[in-house]
């Protein structure tokens, strides 16, 4: 199973892909958005580290729950309330467990991306983080050829992310560009395709 401290290391992980993928993310919102994917994502994962790596929690629910909160009140735009919310709920659906299944976890992942739907009003297609969230959690826990119960999940996302680029946005400040959205990656799916790909690398 998988503990606390799989997944502090996975936000770690996370934290450090963002800051690395950062120019790159604020690149995409540059061109269908504000510019601000990168550093609002930076500036929030760097808070979640900040707050694991001072207080870690014992239990798989707690550490997600207080990434979550992190994300909400340090992440000024529409990504944060929804990653918090991702992480939150998934968090409350793991409750108190010392270890989860990785089986778990995808069931978990499913209703916060549940909830991502909720909030935001959007659903796949919108051009937007759903179109990776929800192909990566539907995936999680179906292993790939060489049997990783990550890697369909974490090329699912990457599949879901790139298949944005010939989509029109629905939801957010891409929709307002209409037709000028189409034939650009979304960033909020690209940084979805990070989360599930550093899931896939963490060592258990
Ligand atoms: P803002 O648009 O407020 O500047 P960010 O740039 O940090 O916030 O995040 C933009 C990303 O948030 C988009 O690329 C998209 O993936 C996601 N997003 C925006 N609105 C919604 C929504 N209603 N539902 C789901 N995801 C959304
Ligand atoms: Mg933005
Ligand atoms: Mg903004």
């Amino acid at each position: 199973g998988l503990d606390a401290a799989f997944f502090l290391r996975w936000l770690a992980a996370v934290a450090a892909a963002v800051d690395r993928e950062a120019d790159h993310l604020t690149e995409l919102d540059a061109a269908i958005g504000d510019a601000d994917h990168g550093s609002n994502l930076r500036r929030g994962f760097t808070a979640v580290a900040t707050a694991l790596d001072a207080d870690p929690p014992g239990t798989p629910g707690a550490v997600l729950a207080l990434a979550g909160r992190q994300l909400i009140s340090t992440v000024g735009g529409a990504s944060g309330p929804l990653y918090g919310t991702l992480l939150r709920r998934t968090g409350k659906e793991l409750g108190d467990a010392r270890r989860v299944s990785v089986a778990e976890l995808g069931a978990a992942l499913r209703a916060g991306v549940a909830a991502v739907a909720q909030l935001g009003g959007s659903a796949p297609g919108d051009k937007t983080m759903l179109d990776a969230l929800v192909p990566g959690a539907d995936a999680l826990g179906a292993p790939d050829a060489a049997g990783d119960p990550f890697g369909a999940a974490r090329a699912a996302a990457e599949e879901g992310a790139r298949a944005t680029e010939a989509l029109r946005a629905r939801k957010g400040r891409a929709s307002y560009l209409g037709e000028r959205s189409v034939g650009h990656l979304d960033p909020g799916a690209s940084s979805s395709a990070l989360l599930f790909a550093t899931l896939a690398e963490v060592t258990r």
